[in-house]
């Protein structure tokens, strides 16, 4: 891949072929309090030692120079945010840098209960939680800690201090939850959250625990929509085909307080339209989660280096976006709770 033209330092990042970026995604933490089949290990993944984490102050520092061209909007994930300790501090930091007019949170649920009011309070604005099943049981073997009741409460804890409209993420395995896709889409019925359906991605890491032990199948949202019309008839289109505002089509069952969206990274890749950088938690930038490989800032930030410094990363960094990602055909070596999913 060729290295990005010279920019003046308020240029928008921009990669080889013409997409702006203006969504930054950053992982705040690897560690995560539950080991979903997709993502983790049984056993977990080895931490990464606490000094290779981005403190607070350098996550800030990062933040500020990617709004000083163009990033305005910021989501924090992991592994899972809500363990870290004082996320609203870092909360309260990046909604104080200029140029930042969104900020979110991605989290398994299990802890938002006791966190949402002080997160909403230091400037936190949507939440999506994660939750594949509505069944404790099966909760127990997808999620392997935690409980459905936690997340649940979070949900509803977020809901009422004002993080909402919630958005619901449920990764959909084949012979494990497929079979709920309906009685998801029926929470919207009443209420106004959207429900998002994620084709499971295939990484190098989550393999041995995952498909390639024969837990579950790869089952495309095709298949997860036709089962939801099957319960409740033709959906209405919302967002749909050229004016998709995100990597979601975005579906209405006729009636609905919520909406229905189907994120089909794999049958479908959206990655024409995708505006998102990375920050895993180590301090390396990605432009694709599946693809691409990554540029280190850390050392920049701890060597004293430059706004002009750190943005050159991110501009190179943007520079190795693949057109299209191709991770059918290879399968990434991506951890997604150091990553950030
Ligand atoms: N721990 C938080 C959570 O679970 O929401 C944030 C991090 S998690 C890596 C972010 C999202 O990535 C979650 O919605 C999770 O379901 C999704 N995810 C993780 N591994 C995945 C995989 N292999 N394929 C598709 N989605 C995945
Ligand atoms: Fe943890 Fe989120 Fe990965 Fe589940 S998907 S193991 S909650 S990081």
């Amino acid at each position: 891949m060729s290295a990005p033209p010279p920019a003046n330092p308020a240029d928008p990042i921009v990669d080889a072929y013409g997409r702006r970026f203006t969504y930054l995604r950053i992982s705040v933490t690897d560690h995560c309090n539950l080991r979903c089949v997709y993502c983790m290990p049984e056993e977990g993944v080895p931490w990464l030692p606490k000094d290779e984490i981005l403190s607070y102050e350098e996550i800030a520092q990062v933040v500020e120079a990617a709004a000083a061209c163009g990033v305005h909007k910021i989501r924090l994930t992991g592994g899972e945010p809500l363990t870290r300790r004082e996320l609203p501090r870092l909360v309260e930091m990046l909604a104080a840098v200029p140029g930042i007019d969104d900020l979110a949170l991605t989290t398994n649920g299990v802890l938002l209960a006791q966190q949402a009011q002080a997160l909403r309070k230091a400037g936190l604005k949507r939440v999506n939680v994660s939750l594949d099943t509505l069944h404790t049981e099966k909760f127990a073997r997808i999620a392997r800690g935690g409980s459905l009741q936690s997340v649940l409460d979070g949900i509803a804890e977020a809901q009422k201090v004002g993080l909402g409209p919630i958005k619901v993420n449920c990764v959909v395995l084949g012979g494990l939850n497929d079979d709920e896709a309906a009685r998801f889409a029926e929470l919207t019925v009443a209420q106004p959250v959207e429900m998002r359906f994620i084709e499971y991605m295939p990484l190098e890491e989550a393999k041995g625990c995952a498909m390639g032990s024969g837990n579950f199948s790869f089952i495309g949202n095709d298949a997860t929509k036709r089962r939801i019309e099957a319960r409740f008839g033709a959906l209405e289109a919302l967002e749909v085909g050229a004016g998709m505002r995100g990597p979601a089509e975005v579906w209405r069952i006729p009636g609905a307080a919520g909406r229905l969206g189907f994120i089909s990274a794999m049958s479908a890749p959206f990655c024409a339209k995708c505006d998102r950088l990375r920050l895993t938690a180590t301090g390396e930038v990605r432009s694709c989660l599946l693809d691409g490989g990554g540029l280190d800032l850390r050392a920049l930030l701890r060597g004293g280096g430059t706004r002009e410094q750190l943005l050159d990363v991110f501009r190179r960094a943007a520079y190795l976006k693949p057109e299209v990602h191709k991770a059918w055909d290879q399968i990434p070596s991506a951890n997604m709770s150091r990553i950030g999913g």
